[in-house]
């Protein structure tokens, strides 16, 4: 079998820090070209637009598409169109209603629309799923609050509509618990806080429940320094379960059971060669589907102005 070949589009922070690296060490995979108004890499083909690269850029076969949200429908309607595979980062669209055409386009060009979740591929995520298979869960509590200066240094679309804001972390946190639980979570009730010059949360409050009760509250906080947290904790009727770091680490009553490296994005294109074998899609959108409802329910607040 050839390598997929692969082009990356928008090749900002998280193009840098994760997909080429991942690509590198994914077995079936080559990066062969980089489509960025601004930023290239030495040794690579470069062209400044999607339109560009599918129109004179070398032979590719799938691109992944790290560029903000609000650009990335008009770019996988055009690589699809041209017949090519695709991968979305997350989140993966600015609203839910615009990801279904694009799942039925995919479909009748028999290629791979893949709305990656990267943090469910954190290594203690699995284990935490099926500890708590077993078990009956009384609470859950996501405690996800990180510095936006320190994570998203510069980025302006952050804070723009279908930016996302704080929900841009959040959202990995609902990847992850809707992973978890063995029942659907719905939002009953939100807190949004709006900067005074800004479209989008700096933080947020969420109260969810499944049909049985089950109480889950989150909290996500742009403003944190210090000590950075990306925790969800679980109270069971035998004993209580912390995943932290992301996903990364898991412990039951305090003492930690299960640790492993952070293979998040191999784990994303091993998937992603896989899909595209057969050109079958994985889209699930449960999660933003849980950040739109915050945004219909939730009670606005406004806060003073951020200013990065
Ligand atoms: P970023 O650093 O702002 O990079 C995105 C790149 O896309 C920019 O550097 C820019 O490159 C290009 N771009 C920006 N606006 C554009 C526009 N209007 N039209 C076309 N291209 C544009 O953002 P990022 O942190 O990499 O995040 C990108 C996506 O990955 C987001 O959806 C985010 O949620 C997701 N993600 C980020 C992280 C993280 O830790 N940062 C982790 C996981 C997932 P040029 O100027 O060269 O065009």
């Amino acid at each position: 079998m050839t390598d997929l070949r692969i082009a990356i589009v928008g090749f900002g922070k998280i193009a840098r820090d994760q997909h080429v690296g991942a690509i590198a060490a994914t077995p079936g995979a080559t990066l062969v070209a980089v489509a960025s108004r601004n930023a290239s890499l030495p040794d690579l083909p470069h062209f400044a637009t999607i339109e560009d690269l599918l129109e004179k850029g070398p032979a590719i076969d799938a691109v992944s598409l790290c560029t903000p949200p609000q650009v990335r429908r008009g770019q996988a309607v055009a690589a699809l169109a041209a017949g090519k595979h695709v991968m979305l980062e997350k989140p993966p669209g600015i609203g839910v209603a615009e990801l279904d055409p694009l799942i039925a386009m995919a479909a009748g060009l028999k290629r791979t629309l893949f709305a990656t979740w990267h943090s469910r591929y954190a290594p203690a995520v699995e284990p935490a799923r099926e500890w708590l298979a077993t078990r009956r869960i009384l609470s859950v509590h996501i405690n996800w609050k990180e510095d936006v200066r320190v994570w998203h240094p510069g980025q302006a679309w952050i804070w723009e509509p279908g930016g996302l804001g704080v929900f841009d972390p959040g959202i990995n946190a609902l990847s992850i618990l809707t992973r978890i639980l063995s029942k659907p979570v719905f939002v009953t009730a939100a807190e949004l806080a709006f900067p005074a010059n800004c479209q989008a949360p700096i933080a947020a409050k969420l109260l969810l429940a499944d049909l049985d009760g089950l109480p889950v509250t989150a909290e996500f906080d742009f403003r944190q320094t210090g000590p950075q947290s990306w925790d969800i904790s679980v109270e069971t009727d035998r004993g209580q379960m912390t995943l932290s770091g992301g996903g990364r680490r898991m412990s039951i009553d305090g003492k930690e059971v299960a640790e492993a490296p952070d293979e998040e994005y191999r784990e994303l294109y091993r998937r992603f060669v896989e899909l595209s074998v057969t050109g079958a899609s994985d889209v699930d959108l449960v999660p933003l589907r849980l950040v739109a409802d915050a945004f219909l329910l939730g009670k606005r607040i406004i806060v003073e102005p951020f200013v990065d």
